[in-house]
């Protein structure tokens, strides 16, 4: 591994653009494996190869600091990478590690928590996940029931999460947890930085609709103990570590940010422009290509591409020059929650027939398309449902009145012993 510490400390903010572009396409060119057709979807096992690559070159973390392992650079140049490096084989499945764990990291966590994770991460040597969901629940993350108990200098967890992506495969979680019951809600969690082998932590397989290997998991904790400095985050706030993980993720879903290059789908886009090419060798296959009404289909899923784009563009841009603040990540993954499932069924009508058969043999289009419409609706799902998204854009970006909460401010005791008391009622 390369040394963080052989690197200069210097951050290089001010490297020209173009600069930049010169030296990261030659490092591409001499280091990276291009996309070949056919070549199938990068899995976690080579995710891991090439993000070691890409870190002992020096463009792993780009808008991290070179302390951390980073190359202390800008989000600006790391647009100008995953421009560069659509083409390659790049590590995707690194997304919630690298793009959004990291940068939550960076935010909130310890020096010394700091120092001993960010460059693993980064290089791809350890995989950090998040342990948010409940079976009770996700929208209301603020909700988590999994308790965490302090004993001595330690943490003792018991509790549940749920919908997990790649847990099999993870080194650790980043884990809401409940540490004072008697204030409301949202000032009672604190977030834990969990290893996912320590003793007392169960991992269950779901199984997803689509068949194949589990792609979610569901976690036990059952008391987990952890040392005092595993709390990321002042203890009670781990709210607003949560609320800055899910905008490094919606950004990172919507390709903007540190995510800027860790989504496979608008890098093809980048790459070609039109954001449809696979939509048009689809359509060729099928023989549809010159049917007018397929047409049409086409254009809109390219008007869709284009304008989600150009709407990228400009709020990063916006972001970039403080004409936008705030969660601008949570109007493009709106955007992207309801494009991709549409762009789902315009497959399925290009493709005919041949769309919706099962798949048969690896590596045929036809059939990436009929799993990819089941699976188009999970965007419009993970990281906040649509709804979500639309309560963020209303009320953070409109300025519209918040929704009504009957929890709001009440203590999280009495707010599950109302909650018992409704059951009771119920029954
Ligand atoms: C592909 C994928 C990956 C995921 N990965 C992870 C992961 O790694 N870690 C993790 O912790 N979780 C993960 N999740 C879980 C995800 O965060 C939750 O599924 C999501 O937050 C919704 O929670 P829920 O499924 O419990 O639905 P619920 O919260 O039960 O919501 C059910 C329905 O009610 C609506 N609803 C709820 N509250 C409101 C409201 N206030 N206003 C309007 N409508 C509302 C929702 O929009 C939804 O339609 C993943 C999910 C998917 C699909």
């Amino acid at each position: 591994m390369t040394s963080t510490a052989a690197r200069s400390e210097t951050d290089r903010a001010d490297e020209p653009l173009e600069d930049f572009r010169a030296r990261a396409r030659a490092f591409l060119a001499a280091e990276m494996p291009p996309q070949r057709e056919g070549a199938g979807p990068v899995g976690m096992a080579e995710a891991r190869r090439l993000q070691a690559v890409l870190f002992d070159g020096g463009f792993a973390g780009i808008a991290f600091p070179r302390r951390y392992g980073g190359a202390g650079l800008t989000l600006d140049h790391q647009a100008v990478f995953a421009q560069e490096a659509a083409g390659y084989r790049m590590p995707f499945p690194l997304a919630v590690s690298v793009a959004m764990m990291a940068p939550t990291l960076l935010d909130h966590g310890s020096d010394e928590l700091k120092d001993r994770h960010l460059p693993r991460m980064l290089r791809g040597d350890e995989v950090w996940l998040q342990l948010l969901s409940e079976p009770s629940g996700g929208s209301d993350m603020a909700g988590a029931l999994t308790r965490a108990v302090q004993v001595g200098d330690e943490w003792v967890i018991n509790g549940a999460k749920i919908w997990t992506t790649g847990a099999d495969q993870a080194h650790y979680g980043m884990c809401l947890a409940r540490t004072d019951l008697d204030r409301p809600k949202h000032t009672g969690l604190s977030m834990f930085a969990v290893p996912l082998d320590a003793p007392g932590v169960r991992i269950e397989p779901i199984v997803s609709a689509h068949g194949g290997a589990a792609h979610f998991f569901q976690e036990f904790l059952d008391e987990v103990t952890l040392p005092a400095g595993n709390l990321i985050g002042p203890l009670n706030d781990g709210w607003s570590v949560a609320h800055s993980l899910l905008y490094h993720e919606r950004n990172a879903t919507a390709g903007v940010g540190h995510g800027r290059g860790y989504r496979a789908e608008s890098d093809a886009g980048e790459a070609d422009g039109s954001g449809v090419d696979d939509l048009v060798a689809l359509a060729r296959r099928a023989g549809t290509l010159q049917d007018p009404a397929a047409r049409q289909l086409l254009a809109e899923a390219h008007i869709a591409a284009v304008v989600s784009r150009q709407v990228s563009d400009r709020v990063m841009t916006g972001l970039r020059i403080g004409a936008l603040q705030g969660d601008w990540g949570s109007l493009l993954k709106l955007g992207m929650g309801i494009d991709a499932p549409r762009r789902g069924e315009i497959a399925l009508a290009l493709g005919g027939a041949a769309g919706v058969v099962w798949p048969t043999e690896a590596g045929d289009n036809l059939d990436a398309h009929s799993v990819r419409w089941l699976t188009s609706r999970s965007i419009a799902i993970a990281g906040g449902t649509n709804e979500m998204q639309r309560n963020i854009v209303s009320e953070r970006l409109l300025g519209m009145p918040r929704e009504a909460a009957a929890d709001r401010g009440v203590p999280f005791r009495e707010v599950l012993a109302r909650r018992a008391e409704r059951r009771k009622q119920g029954e």
